[in-house]
This record gives structure tokens, C-alpha cells and sequence, in this order.
């Protein structure tokens, strides 16, 4: 289908980005790789006057790294995720994810601010914001601020971004070393979105038991979640079988999904059990090794 008639602008800085948005008091949309928007516009879900490019906004296309974390510019790219060497370190559990995400042509254009703020209930980046309590920065004509990752994502496509606000950052906090993690997804193809995954990771402690446990799903709601109850089984445990299958009972018991043309509900509430169960083995397994 054609896309709607709309105005298109593409400032260079940050400042003229937002006070043209808020000039249009929601009737303007940022683009900025477009792979979601771009769908949006076709099938009419959105018809906004004006699209506001990021594409030049100097800045945002930085991955930094520092003893804080891990600081992604809002149009970093998939692929500049996966093409940045330090990110194995790092943040190994941010790369896990972002292999799953849509397909090559797609890793090119797509953006984690993109996605964050399209907040797809079943997309990587956002379940790996909360699973990893992640901070976004957004600026706005009021100002700027920090918006805890758990607050952000409201429900299906909606957040607590303001129409006025552009995300500039996403905040990983920073992943010690030795850190077990592991990432499972399943998708009816590579590259589609999941119909569930989890996000998984905890520290050991000096006896060998879990620590900091977070479990993060994705798929299984409106929104990604943590799920405290997983969490609770691992915390002070031995992860083994026991312990993850308690892990995963705990979190199909939590999540509450739709049936929808993908999957049903109960399916989904069974699969997602099993994605923890597969990323808490692989991370115990990791762990053995090591
Ligand atoms: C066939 C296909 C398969 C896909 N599979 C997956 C998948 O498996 N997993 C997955 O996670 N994603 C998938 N995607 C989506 C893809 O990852 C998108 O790139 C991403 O969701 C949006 O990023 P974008 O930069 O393209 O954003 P755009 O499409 O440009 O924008 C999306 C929304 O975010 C807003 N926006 C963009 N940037 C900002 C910003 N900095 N501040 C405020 N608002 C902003 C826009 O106004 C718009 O509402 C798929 C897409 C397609 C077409």
C-alpha cells in the first residue's frame, strides 16, 4: 500500500527535532530506521502530518562502554551491536538478544531507540531494558529525563514517552565478570518475533549459589516483564535441575498472555517455561565450565 501524504523534515540537531515535534502536539512522529514506522504508515495504524528524521542528530549513534555500563545512542543499528567486538564482554546478554532480532536487511535500518520506543510486546530489546533494568534517556521541551525501563513500557505499542520527547540513550547497567546468563527465543522462523523468549542471568556467590537473579520474558503480555517469583526460586539456590524447573514453573504460573493467531494462551504460558528452563540450563552449564 502507498503511504499517507505527510511532511517530512530532518533536522540536524537535537533541539530542532523536539520543537518540531512539539509544534505538532502529537500530530508528528520521530522516523528512525523506519522498519516499523514505515509499516505503520502503510497499513494506516498511524497517519501523522509531519515525520521528523533523526538521522543527523549527532551523537546517537554511539555504543559507549565504561565502568557505569553499557550506553547505546538511540540509532545505533542492530548490526552495530553485533559488529562491535567489545559488546562480547561487555554485555553478552544485549548481544544474545539482538541475534534474534529481525532479519539482515532489517538489522541494517533498525534502531534500539526504534524499537524501545515502538515497544513491541514481543521484541528483544525492550524484555533486555527491563530483564536488565535498563535507564532511557529522553529529551523533550521540557527538559531531560531519565525513565527506569520498568516504567517505560506501558502496554502493547504504548509507553511514557511524551509526543514531544526523542529517546537519546539506553543505560545498561554494567555486567561484572563471570556474570551466568543465557537468552532463548522461539520463533515460527529466525528472525521473526517471538512468540516467547526469556533473558535470563545471576551471579554466584562465594558458596556457588545464585545471586541477583532476574528473570526477563517477552511474548507472554502486553508489555515485557521481569518475573519476581523466578527470581525468588534462583536467589540463595544451587541452580541445578530442581532449582530451574521450580525457575520455570514459577514463571508460567506468573505471565498472563492473549491466544492470538500465533499461539495460544496456554501455549504460550507452557513455551515460555521452557524458554527459562533453556536459558537457566545454558547458564549453569557455562558455569561448570568455567
Ligand atoms: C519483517 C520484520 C521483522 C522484524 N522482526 C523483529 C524482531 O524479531 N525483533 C524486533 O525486536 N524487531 C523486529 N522488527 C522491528 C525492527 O527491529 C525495527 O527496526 C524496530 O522495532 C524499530 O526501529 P526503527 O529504528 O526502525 O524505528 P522506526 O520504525 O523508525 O520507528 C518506530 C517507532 O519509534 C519511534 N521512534 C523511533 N526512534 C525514536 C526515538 N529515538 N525517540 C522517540 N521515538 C522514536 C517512531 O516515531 C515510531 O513510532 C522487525 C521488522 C520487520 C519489518
Amino acid at each position: 500500500m502507498k503511504l499517507p501524504a505527510f511532511e517530512y523534515a530532518c533536522p540536524a540537531t537535537l533541539a530542532e527535532a523536539v520543537a518540531l515535534l512539539a509544534a505538532h502536539d502529537g500530530d508528528a512522529k520521530a522516523i528512525a530506521g523506519g522498519q516499523s514506522l514505515v509499516p505503520m504508515l502503510a497499513f494506516r495504524v498511524t497517519a501523522p502530518a509531519l515525520l521528523v528524521d533523526l538521522r543527523k542528530l549527532p551523537g546517537l549513534d554511539r555504543i559507549a562502554i565504561g565502568d557505569d555500563g553499557v550506553r547505546l545512542g538511540a540509532l545505533v543499528r542492530w548490526r552495530d551491536i553485533l559488529d562491535d567486538k567489545r559488546l562480547a564482554r561487555a554485555h553478552p546478554l544485549l548481544v544474545a538478544a539482538v541475534r534474534h532480532v529481525a532479519h539482515y536487511q532489517i538489522r541494517n535500518r533498525g534502531t534500539v531507540g526504534g524499537s524501545v520506543a515502538h515497544a513491541d510486546p514481543a521484541a528483544e530489546m525492550p524484555g533486555i531494558a527491563v530483564a536488565c533494568e535498563a535507564e532511557i534517556a529522553v529529551t523533550g521541551k521540557a527538559g531531560k529525563r531519565t525513565i527506569a525501563a520498568k516504567d517505560f513500557f506501558l502496554g502493547a505499542l504504548t509507553t511514557a514517552l511524551a509526543t514531544d520527547e526523542i529517546i537519546t540513550e539506553i543505560r545498561l547497567p554494567a555486567w561484572p565478570a563471570g556474570r551466568r546468563f543465557g537468552f532463548e527465543e522461539f520463533a515460527l522462523r529466525r528472525g521473526d518475533f517471538a512468540i516467547a523468549a526469556a533473558a535470563v542471568f545471576y551471579d554466584a556467590d562465594a558458596s556457588g549459589r545464585a545471586a541477583n537473579a532476574h528473570v526477563g520474558v517477552v511474548g507472554v503480555g502486553d508489555r515485557p516483564a521481569r518475573i519476581p517469583a523466578a527470581e525468588a526460586a534462583l536467589d540463595g539456590a544451587r541452580v541445578d535441575a530442581d532449582t530451574i524447573a521450580r525457575a520455570a514453573a514459577a514463571t508460567s504460573a506468573a505471565v498472563e498472555p492473549h491466544d492470538d493467531i500465533h499461539a495460544s494462551a496456554a501455549y504460550r504460558r507452557a513455551l515460555v517455561g521452557t524458554m527459562v528452563e533453556r536459558a537457566l540450563a545454558a547458564a549453569a552449564a557455562a558455569s561448570a565450565a568455567a
